[in-house]
């Protein structure tokens, strides 16, 4: 705890100070371009990947960058979802898997999840990505099924159908390398078919 106490300090002491008038216009104005999903895994910082500042992204991260499918009942991702692409108007969505993602290792090689009943009821929202992947505990290959997968999952949520058919958004799909720093465009011509 005591690093981010000295975290917060040095952000107010060097950071704010050099950034005021971003910090100002932000204070008021909330327009991010761009709505990123990634997984919550803490070696995937969207900004410092992007090289985006505070007010850029909109960001929804869950274990696995795994996005629901619509569903009648509200749920965080559905909700968050819905509000930056239908009020905050982004123009592009990327979906953002990863190298060693611990959810993707977890389906791929069938670990045993009965310690963890959350995790394991969440991640069959997978469950397209792991019929879709051929060889057994390939990773490599379930993180980009995946990223596939979870953009077809986006496209079904009436937000971004909409936003879709007017051509007023843009999804992409995209794998970070946490060894190398690349990032991989998995972006389908169409991702309403990428599943
Ligand atoms: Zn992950």
């Amino acid at each position: 705890m005591q690093d981010l106490t000295e975290g917060i300090a040095r952000f107010q002491r060097d950071v704010f100070p050099a950034k005021a008038e971003l910090f100002a216009r932000l204070a008021t104005h909330h327009a991010p371009h761009t709505l990123f999903i990634g997984c919550s895994d803490a070696r995937v910082v969207p900004e410092l990947l992007t090289g985006t500042e505070p007010g850029d992204l909109f960001v929804i991260r869950t274990a696995g960058n795994l996005v629901p499918a619509h569903s009648p009942e509200a749920d965080g991702v559905t909700a968050s979802i819905e509000y930056a692409v239908a009020v905050l108007g982004v123009t592009d969505v990327v979906v953002c898997g990863h190298s060693a993602c611990g959810a993707m290792t977890a389906l791929a090689r069938g670990q045993d999840l009965s310690g963890a009943p959350a995790v394991a009821a969440w991640l069959r929202h997978a469950d397209a990505s792991l019929a879709r992947t051929t060889a057994d505990g390939d990773v490599p290959a379930l993180v980009r099924q995946n990223v596939l997968a979870q953009l077809a999952n986006l496209a079904t949520h009436p937000a971004v159908a909409r936003a879709l058919a007017q051509g007023r958004i843009a999804l992409h799909g995209w794998v970070y390398d946490i060894p190398t720093g690349r990032v991989e465009d998995l972006t389908p011509a169409d991702p309403a078919l990428a599943a």
